[in-house]
């Protein structure tokens, strides 16, 4: 699960990560209200920040560094009036509804900073890079050797002399290093607490010098965290940031009748038990020539009225030239499937072709109920096996 910057400011400075004051606000007059309170308190910038789930907001135009209300309101304006276009947003951009108003900061170096699980090594990770900003995945491709890695212990975590020895491998000098320092300890802490997947500051900056801090200031200015949904159970807080609007509508659907979907780029639908049949279903799909439209996993046991609504997702999808269901039966019975093809007929018309291929618990059964059904099914063709299911919804699909 992802939650919004504005969000992950919040939980990083409750985790002692030194962030700059802001509010969030849903409407142009509130982003004005906030940004005069932030200018009377002594701010002399302030930055508009439109709140998606993705990035790029900067290059993009949604993050705004202005210094006066009209600039605010301008800005607020023009966030909440447009979609975002930024290479990780789909081509016809996001709406936005949130802004962070939050208070400006001078900046003298921007660095980047991260935890996330390395696979690989099979352990938590922490990633550092001298050179952070809005350039940092340019970065990672052209100069690997810029971004530093940090393996976490796994009993004990980050160890504070490997944050130490990272501020200095990064250049961080005098005050700058002991801050740094506690900036990676309590990040690895948040991390870990909050069950994350991965914890980012894109930037961490280092401000100017000042009377009061000779060496500046170390600040997160930018935030992102995933989170690991088998974790969200025990992680109340983190589950009550959830927003819904940032998510595919259909994916939402699927998730409250219990369905795991993920919707894809082809026009072949698929309805599959087992995450590991699915990938495979997908794999035999390419290898005829075919593009999946979707992964959708119905699982073990899934009621007839989850199936059913399976299939009208499938169905509203007006990319999905054909579906393909490969189910074989061991805990979820055949028949069940079949009465959910049989309903879905009844209520959205298969209009494309449909090709089933059943092996399993009850198998009989399905058949027999499909057999009846056959009038009220013309466009479906039953296959004998994985292989020959996929070579005939892709002749089917062309
Ligand atoms: P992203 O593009 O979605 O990652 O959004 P960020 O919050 O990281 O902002 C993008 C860039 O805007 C940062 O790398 C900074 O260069 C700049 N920026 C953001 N906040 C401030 C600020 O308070 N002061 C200044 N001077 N620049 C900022
Ligand atoms: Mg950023």
């Amino acid at each position: 699960m992802k939650i919004h910057e504005y969000q992950a400011r919040s939980l990083l400075a409750r985790g002692g990560v030194p962030v700059p004051g802001g509010a969030m606000v849903t409407s142009v007059e509130e982003a004005t209200r906030v940004a005069g309170e932030l200018f009377q308190q002594g701010a002399s910038i302030v930055v508009v920040k439109a709140q998606v789930h993705a990035g790029g907001r900067g290059k993009a135009g949604f993050v705004k560094v202005v210094s006066s209300t009209e600039e605010v309101t301008d800005a607020a304006t023009f966030m909440l009036g447009n979609k975002m276009v930024s290479p990780q947003t789909p081509p016809e951009g996001l709406e936005v509804t949130r802004l962070l108003i939050a208070e400006g900061v001078d900046i003298e170096r921007e660095l980047y900073l991260a935890i996330t699980t390395d696979r690989m090594r099979r352990t938590n990770t922490l990633i550092a890079s001298a050179e952070g900003g809005v350039e940092i995945e340019q970065v990672a491709e052209a100069r690997p050797e810029a971004i530093h890695t940090v393996p976490l212990h796994p009993l004990d975590g980050l160890r504070p002399w490997q944050a130490t020895s990272l501020a200095f491998t990064l250049g961080l000098r005098g005050r700058q290093v002991r801050q740094f320092t506690a900036v990676c300890m309590q990040l690895a802490k948040v991390f870990e607490s909050s069950d994350a997947s991965l914890a980012e500051i894109n930037p961490l900056i280092i401000t100017p010098a000042d009377e009061s801090h000779p060496d500046g200031q170390v600040l997160a200015i930018d935030a992102k965290f995933n989170f690991d949904d088998n974790a969200l159970f025990r992680q109340k807080d983190i589950a009550s940031c959830f927003d819904p609007t940032e998510e595919d509508p259909d994916e939402m659907r699927a998730k409250e009748a219990g369905l795991s979907f993920v919707a894809l780029e082809g026009d072949i639908g698929c309805l599959v038990n087992g995450a590991g049949l699915a990938m495979s279903t997908m794999d035999i799909i390419k290898l005829h020539g075919g593009e999946p439209a979707n992964f959708l996993d119905v699982g073990g046991d899934a009621s007839q009225e989850a199936v059913t609504e399976a299939f009208r997702i499938i169905l509203s999808e007006d990319t999905v030239k054909g579906v393909l269901v490969n189910i074989f039966g061991g805990i979820m019975q055949c028949d069940r499937i079949a009465r959910a093809i049989v309903a879905a007929a009844e209520e959205v018309g298969f209009e494309v072709p449909l090709v089933v291929r059943l092996e399993g618990t009850n198998v009989e059964a399905a058949r027999v109920i499909l057999e009846e059904a056959s009038e009220r099914l013309p466009t479906m063709r039953t296959a004998t096996d994985l292989e020959d299911a996929a070579a005939k919804v892709c002749a089917a699909v062309g």
